[in-house]
């Protein structure tokens, strides 16, 4: 019995669809214990016009820096990661954003998250939205932003 996934934005107008192997490694990775690291990687899937089917979440890899409070993500491993999903994919598996957790039930997303997202949006050539996921440790914080209007997903709860 496969366990929805789906959650759309608060206008209802987008709709994001989770594989469970990805709620599966943000459950794995969120911090229960303040002395955990922080832990986070970037999100490939698919766009389907509006709406976006998040395949895979890339583990937080031995290169990353982690420590309980920022997490410096070191592009290589992630990118290699993401270039074999692409590649094995049939070139279909695209770049949808990014995730990393807090010691935080109900996660709020810091001034620096705001400024790194800012910064990856301006980033891009196109005007597609990324995904940017908080993971805290009952419940989890999704927006699609594209620097012009930000959407918040609804709340989306963690199952133990
Ligand atoms: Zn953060």
């Amino acid at each position: 019995m496969p366990f929805v996934t789906e959650w759309s934005t608060t206008d209802q107008r987008n709709l994001v669809v989770f594989a469970p192997d990805v709620l599966k490694v943000f459950k794995h990775y969120r911090q229960r214990f303040f002395w955990q690291p922080e832990g986070g990687g970037i999100l490939l899937g698919r766009r389907r016009g509006k709406h976006l089917e998040v395949m895979l979440a890339t583990e937080p890899s031995h290169k990353d820096r982690r420590s309980a409070f920022s997490f410096v993500r070191e592009a290589d491993g992630h990118a290699d990661i993401a270039e074999q999903a692409w590649r094995q994919g049939d070139k279909q598996i695209d770049y949808l954003g990014e995730w990393h957790t807090h010691p935080q039930r109900v996660p709020t997303p810091s001034a620096i998250d705001r400024l790194e997202w800012g910064k990856l949006v301006l980033q891009r050539s196109t005007l597609t939205p990324i995904l940017v996921v908080v993971v805290g440790t009952k419940a989890i914080h999704a927006e699609l932003i594209d620097g012009v209007q930000d959407k918040m997903l609804s709340p989306i709860g963690l199952s133990e």
